[in-house]
């Protein structure tokens, strides 16, 4: 059963036009809905991505950094924004490939509608035709048969009136015969027309209409071949379960399960932590007994008769008090917080508060009672002289040894801090410090009286400047506030602040502004104040208040008077911030001679001034914006930390003035790269080897560290004595355990970083472990270039593929497959850096 069997009447042609043009219309319906669909994912893409800019903005927030749950929620807005990316894709292959298709099958159904029904017209005509052919033929043979039967009878009529013969007889009969002949020709005529016509009838009715319906069916099918083509499109480009979507899914996954709540404020305490609080200190004012005729003694109760009831009555109250906080502590009755909101129990925390909070209560009034009960035993309850007195010093002081009488009002407990570790030291502000006389001119100059005790000889390495300039007081304050170690030099903003954590810290450091240098004091208060040093017309120092001839002097009046640098900000002075002890002068260091030219300013081998020993020196372009110094300071931020001998040491940092430098160990051999090509023809499989694995080492000890490299690659690694292999280059590294990029990836060493990272900005120390695959390679093909012939982009694209480097020659087969697992495209299939460290040593080993 088909078209050519069962649509041959004329309404099964009509009804087969009637569906054709229906299924023109779905299929413009079709191509309108998807376009619509195409043009509100593309705009719901286009505001998820906004969206999740918008998100990731919190990324900024300095407060926030190293949150674990900041970390998760940008992986987040990262996998959201990736959805949107494919959703948009999808959108783009249903209006290049679905949209386009639909286009294409419109206009081939409407020819070959049209087609038809032309087909169909031209064969009605041809039977139409040979229907009229017929009716025409009959037609003339019925007149010819009226005609003949006419001439019969005229002469049948005159052969019977003429009795056989004569002219007229003839004449009749002349006509009868013609009339008879044309009857007989039309009759043949008739006959061969009416058998033509039927064989070609025939031949349409059984041949040719269907083979035209048979034909229409073949078009009709092959068409709903295409449409289903097309459906199928449709569902792919909808499908938002693929492998894509499930991969960014499973990352969306793994950045929640990341959030660790244990570890979610390490970084944040290593950042902001702070010497434990220091007592208050509640002493005595001594002036309140000075005109008590010694009746009255400081920390001492007076028991006497005047106050006896009175002590009587308050040990009374007091032990009442007592009692109750006692048998209140005993069986609490908590204020219910049941009924709170919260959905996290721990906040309903009123028991373990209301406890703590008796307690205090209890301690408080039990110190007081003990206190009285001292006083009262000591006199055996009895009536008492006038003006006994009992000294309340044991009780209410902790340390013995500022107990004793005259030394407790002076003595304040202060700190100074270097090196974040802490040493405490006793400072009488006041009195053993040279005194400040207010001279007539305005200026304020330190009197001669030198310090007194121990405390005050710790103040003057802190302060040994001053001393200095106490006695040369011409001295322009700069010159010597180089040796302050509390000065910090051209030392950027960043690392001030940095250095400043509690409140009261300060520091002094210069700055330039409008091509002019100033002297700031920096002061963590409330935040970090900067105050900038004005200079008078006669080259004095002040902030708001009195004037002084030196910077130090002015620096230390701030501290030594306690009072506010600016009564707007209200900051005190309280703890002068030393230098590191990366902090080196810049003149400590001799440059001898250029040995390589870096990213921000030439390479120098020096010689410190102080042991002779000879370092390498990067310099930073003094012409460099202040956003690009502080870039190269970063490298030293990070290096300061480490202590590892395939990782290049630092020595100091020089920010005292320009250029700010970085001072490390010299390493001899220069950059791996250089010294691979160099000694191509010499280097062993062995020696390729040790620096596979030194490179390893090092790199294993900065992932422990939570340190990624970023441009791992052997023109930033250095060749040391015996060719150790030493890591070096930290100017793109992070101190994190995932970094994501923001600012664009300018200058990314494409063909060394991973995919993750170029795709998504994501590095990890897995990151890390791609870059060493290619370290390897470098290493093994002696300094080659790695894709070789390929531009960035086409290396980039070929890794995308699965394309992968092939081995140099000579390369171990275990290396090489270790290389392959550097380059996983997925970083969690990557070994991290012990298991390759473990690899390539077994390796190594077994190549002596
Ligand atoms: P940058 O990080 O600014 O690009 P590099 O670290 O690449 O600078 O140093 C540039 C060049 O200086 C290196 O290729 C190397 O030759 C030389 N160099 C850098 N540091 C040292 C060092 N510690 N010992 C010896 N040479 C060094």
């Amino acid at each position: 059963m088909g078209f050519s069997t069962s649509l041959q009447g004329q309404s099964s042609h009509e009804a087969l036009l009637a569906r054709q043009d229906a299924e023109i219309k779905l299929l413009e319906t079709m191509r309108r809905c998807l376009t619509i669909k195409v043009k509100s994912d593309r705009e719901y893409a286009t505001t998820i991505s906004s969206l999740t800019m918008q998100g990731k903005k919190i990324e900024r927030n300095e407060d926030l950094v190293g949150s674990l749950v900041v970390q998760s929620w940008r992986d987040i807005m990262d996998s959201i924004d990736q959805t949107a990316k494919l959703i948009k894709q999808q959108a783009d292959s249903i209006e290049a490939i679905v949209v386009e298709h639909i286009t294409t099958l419109y206009s081939e159904r409407r020819r070959a509608r049209k087609i038809y029904q032309e087909e169909q017209t031209w064969l009605n005509n041809q039977f139409q035709q040979l229907t009229d052919d017929v009716a025409r033929k009959k037609l003339e043979y019925q007149k010819n048969l009226e005609m003949y039967k006419l001439m019969r009878s005229r002469f049948e009529e005159h052969y019977v009136k003429s009795g056989r013969v004569g002219r007229k007889l003839d004449e009749v009969r002349e006509k009868y015969q013609k009339a008879c002949r044309k009857l007989h020709l039309t009759h043949n005529e008739y006959v061969l027309l009416l058998g033509a016509v039927t064989e070609c009838e025939h031949d349409l009715r059984t041949c040719y209409l269907p083979s035209l319906l048979h034909r229409q069916q073949a078009i009709h099918q092959e068409f709903i071949t295409s449409w289903k083509t097309i459906l199928q499109d449709i569902v792919k480009y909808s499908d938002f379960t693929t492998d894509k979507f499930q991969e960014i899914h499973r990352r969306m996954q793994k950045a929640v399960d990341s959030v660790k709540p244990v570890e979610e404020y390490r970084d944040f305490i290593g950042k902001h932590r702070t010497r434990p609080a220091s007592p208050i200190r509640f002493i005595f004012d001594e002036n309140l007994v000075d005109d008590t005729s010694g009746k009255l003694l400081p920390n001492k109760l007076t028991v006497d008769n005047l106050t006896i009831d009175w002590l009587r009555n308050r040990l009374t109250e007091l032990e009442t008090s007592l009692k109750a906080t006692q048998q209140n502590r005993q069986n609490p009755q908590y204020p219910s917080e049941n009924n709170s909101d919260s959905k996290i129990s721990i906040l309903d925390y009123s028991r373990e508060r209301e406890e703590l909070r008796l307690r205090c209560q209890e301690k408080r009034l039990q110190r007081q009672v003990d206190v009285i009960r001292a006083a009262l035993n000591e006199l055996g309850c009895e009536e008492l002289p006038l003006g006994y007195d009992l000294s309340m010093e044991s009780s209410f002081t902790d340390s013995p040894s500022i107990s004793k009488k005259n030394t407790v009002a002076d003595i304040g407990l202060f700190t100074l801090r270097r090196n974040q570790r802490f040493m405490t030291i006793f400072r009488s502000p006041f009195k053993s410090l040279p005194l400040i006389n207010d001279t007539k001119d305005g200026t304020i100059r330190s009197s001669s009286e030198g310090p007194t005790s121990k405390a005050d000889n710790t103040l003057q390495v802190a302060f040994r400047g001053i001393s200095h300039l106490t006695t040369n007081q011409k001295g322009n304050g700069n010159g010597d506030l180089m040796e302050e170690e509390w000065f910090h030099g051209v030392l950027p903003r960043e690392e001030v602040v940095r250095l400043l954590v509690t409140e009261g810290d300060f520091l002094v450091r210069e700055t330039t502004r409008n091509d002019e240098c100033q002297i700031v004091l920096s002061v963590c208060w409330d935040g970090h104040k900067h105050f900038i040093v004005q200079t008078t017309p006669e080259g004095h120092y002040r902030f708001e208040g009195p004037t002084f001839p030196s910077i130090q002097e002015l620096i230390r009046h701030q501290w030594l008077s306690g009072l506010p640098v600016t009564s707007r900000s209200g900051a005190i002075l309280k703890t002068p911030i030393l230098r590191e002890r990366w902090e080196l002068n810049n003149d400590d260091v001799i440059l001898l001679e250029k040995i390589g030219r870096g990213n921000f300013g030439d390479v120098y081998k020096a010689q410190l001034k102080t042991c002779k020993t000879e370092v390498a020196v990067k310099t930073c372009k003094v012409t460099l914006p202040d956003e690009q110094k502080r870039k190269f300071l970063q490298e030293g931020r990070i290096l300061k930390q480490y202590d590892h001998p395939n990782i290049v040491k630092l020595i100091g940092i020089c920010v005292q003035k320009q250029p700010i430098m970085i001072v490390m160990e010299l390493v001899p051999g220069g950059s791996l790269l250089t010294y691979l090509r160099k000694n191509a023809s010499t280097i062993t499989q062995q020696e390729q080897l040790r620096m596979c694995k030194d490179a390893a080492a090092g790199m294993r000890y900065l992932e422990s560290k939570y340190c990624i490299h970023r441009d791992l690659a052997a023109r930033n690694c250095l060749v040391g004595y015996e060719s150790i292999v030493k890591i070096s280059d930290f100017g793109m590294s992070r101190e994190e355990e995932e970094y994501i990029v923001s600012d664009g990836m300018k200058q990314i060493p494409i063909k060394w970083t991973a995919p993750e990272a170029l795709n998504f900005g994501k590095y990890t120390s897995l990151c890390d472990v791609w870059s060493y695959g290619i370290l390897m390679w470098e290493i093994f093909s002696k300094g080659g270039n790695p894709y070789s012939g390929m531009s960035n982009s086409q290396a980039r694209e070929k890794i995308d593929a699965g394309y992968r480097m092939p081995a140099p020659e000579n390369t171990p087969d275990e290396i090489y497959r270790l290389m392959l697992r550097c380059w996983e495209y997925e970083p969690e299939k990557r070994p991290h850096f012990d298991q390759i460290f473990t690899v390539v040593e077994t390796l190594s080993q077994a190549y002596l």
